[in-house]
């Protein structure tokens, strides 16, 4: 069911079709949060936000996690003002600290063909941390070129390219409290 405060902002934003509403992302994020909260009870996370998509999902996502975590952040090359990549990663931004005999877990907004993931994974496998897990909001089936184990996944999602809750379409949309399919592209 569509929350009135999502309706407020589909009436502005008419190629807008909702996927999934507010009220249920905040239901599911609350979930993941108690199962990561039981999983490291014992060896607290350093939780690594990949830029700028996953900002919202992480920020939320924290909340609800009641263990001394600590977050940074990487940046990739991202799909600029296209909305399917080109194939190409680069690190843009690096994490601040050295994550050797940390418990990492990356926290990324969408695994679409897997590249970006993988990517990741091996530059942050390298550094030796003590493990590295993949908590990502969405995953696309129908686009994953790359097998990647997530060890927690928000939603599956069918192939269409969505927007919001931090996903955008050329900056914008990243500030929707809701995922929604983008219907103009
Ligand atoms: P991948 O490397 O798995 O193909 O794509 C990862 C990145 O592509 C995501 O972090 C996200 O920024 C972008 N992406 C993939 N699918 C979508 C989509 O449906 N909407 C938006 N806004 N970005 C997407």
């Amino acid at each position: 069911m569509t929350h009135t405060c999502d309706s407020a902002w589909l009436e502005r934003f008419p190629e807008l079709e909702m996927l999934i509403p507010s009220t249920a992302l905040q239901a599911r994020v609350q979930q993941l949060g108690e199962q990561i909260t039981r999983d490291y009870c014992m060896h607290p996370p350093l939780l690594v936000g990949v830029l700028k998509g996953s900002l919202v999902f992480l920020a939320d996502l924290m909340r609800a996690i009641p263990l001394p975590v600590a977050y940074d952040f990487v940046a990739v090359s991202s799909y600029g003002d296209e909305t399917y990549s080109t194939g190409q990663v680069r690190l843009i931004k690096d994490l601040d600290s050295p994550i050797r005999d940390r418990h990492v877990l990356l926290v990324e907004d969408i695994y679409d063909t897997g590249l970006t993931l993988e990517y990741l994974l091996g530059q942050l496998r390298q550094r030796q941390p003590a493990s590295l897990r993949v908590c990502a909001l969405l995953s696309k089936p129908a686009r994953h070129q790359v097998p990647i184990e997530l060890a927690y996944c928000g939603f599956e999602i069918p192939d269409r390219f969505v927007v919001g809750y931090g996903l955008d379409y050329a900056e914008r949309y990243r500030n929707l409290p809701f995922i929604a399919v983008l219907n103009t592209v």
